[in-house]
């Protein structure tokens, strides 16, 4: 087995990860940072969400940087601002004791000008939502002339959400690139057929679901009707006191609405979707991250920039369209090695889409009562 010391990264690579308390690489970093620190190779890495995947890159791409160069050298493309943030924030970490490397994210919702400002300075490692790269790259602002390596991170997530074409045109306009690294929880056809279009032979690396984590996570559903769910939300929070979850909503709208309701009744929650502004959404973040907050309401989209690790409780408070959804959604718990409840509500009718997720997404859930109102101590 690898050890950090052995798997060919630089020195202070290996030193800025023992800091970070990294004992040995995950099973993707096994198997992703030895060939891409000393190949020249496109990757598609597939493992679920909570493996890793960031430092399966991050470390290799660091270490290929050279310092004195000009340009951006390497383009880590993400779905979410919350996502760039956080990559950008684990590679200031990463780079701890290297010297002259500098990151930036660039990501919508906050003004570009200041983007552009600090494009202007010497900058080797951009971390970058599709839809606002390509709006500096219309301005002129960031060039891809220099970059050699290019990350597609949660790639699927990417796919799903819309940025197929912004990503074909910015795979198009890099015209030095070497490599490309995909790295993705799911393979599907578009991320298929990037992969046939715009990589050469790629390697292909993964970890199989079993060595996941996912099977820390114990998955129940509880039945209810329609206009009990909230009410039976209320009691499952009433019974886990020591939650600390991320409420899944299908609508933007649900996620304000059961969170006011909450925390009307006293509860530590907020909301988190995408009609809240940028500074709205770090806030919570924020909050959520010191423990201030109980829980967030969320839509999945949003949730996607969710990185903690001791999430107890997943609470689907409606059941997700479909079985990869759940499976991202109920890896927001159970990382790390830690054990996590996902915990779904449904109405009777509902009960062959739990089946359904149980097939397709090789999940056994269990069937639990609703806690009774009456034991409710608050
Ligand atoms: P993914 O992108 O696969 O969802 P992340 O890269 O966000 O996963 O990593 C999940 C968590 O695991 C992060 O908090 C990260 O700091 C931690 N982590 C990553 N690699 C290691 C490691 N080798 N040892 C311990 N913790 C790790
Ligand atoms: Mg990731």
């Amino acid at each position: 087995m690898e050890t950090f010391q052995s798997i060919g990264l630089k020195e202070e690579l290996v030193q800025a990860v023992q800091a970070l308390g990294f004992v040995t690489p995950s099973p993707i970093q096994q198997q992703a940072i030895p060939l891409l620190v000393s190949e020249t190779t496109d990757i598609i890495a597939l493992a679920q969400t909570g493996t890793g995947k960031t430092a399966a890159f991050g470390l290799p791409l660091l270490h290929k940087i050279d310092p004195k160069a000009e340009g951006v050298q390497a383009l880590v493309l993400s779905p979410t601002r919350e996502l760039c943030m956080q990559i950008q924030e684990e590679f200031v970490k990463y780079t701890k004791f290297s010297r002259g490397i500098n990151t930036l994210a660039v990501y919508g919702g906050t003004p570009i000008g200041t983007q552009i400002r600090e494009l202007k300075r010497s900058v080797q490692v951009v971390v970058a939502t599709p839809g606002r790269l390509i709006d500096l790259l219309e301005r002129g602002a960031i060039s891809l002339d220099n970059v050699k390596i290019l990350v597609l991170d949660e790639a699927d997530e990417m796919l799903n959400m819309g940025f197929r074409d912004d990503i074909d045109f910015i795979l198009k306009n890099s015209p030095v690139r070497e490599s490309t690294w995909l790295f993705s929880a799911t393979m599907n056809n578009d991320v298929r057929r990037i992969s046939k279009r715009y990589m050469k032979d790629p390697k292909e690396v993964s970890v199989a679901r079993e060595n996941s984590g996912s099977e820390n996570i114990d998955h129940q559903y509880f039945v209810t009707n329609a206009h009990q769910r909230f009410d039976a939300l209320r009691r499952l929070l009433d019974f886990a006191p020591d939650i600390y979850g991320i409420i899944f909503t299908r609508t933007k709208q649900d996620a304000q609405d059961i969170s006011e309701k909450l925390m009307r009744e006293g509860y530590h929650v907020s909301p988190l979707h995408g009609d809240m502004d940028q500074k709205q959404r770090t806030k919570v973040m924020d909050r959520f991250k010191r423990k201030m907050l109980q829980a967030i309401v969320a839509t999945d989209v949003a949730a996607r920039g969710i990185d903690v690790n001791d999430i107890t409780h997943v609470i689907n408070y409606e059941l997700p369209e479909d079985a990869e959804v759940y499976t991202h959604r109920s890896g927001r718990t159970g990382r790390a090695g830690k054990s996590g409840i996902c915990m779904s509500l449904v109405t009777s009718r509902e009960i062959g889409r739990i089946r359904q997720v149980e097939r397709l997404a090789k999940t056994r859930f269990h069937k639990s009562d609703i806690p009774d109102g009456a034991e409710v101590v608050r």
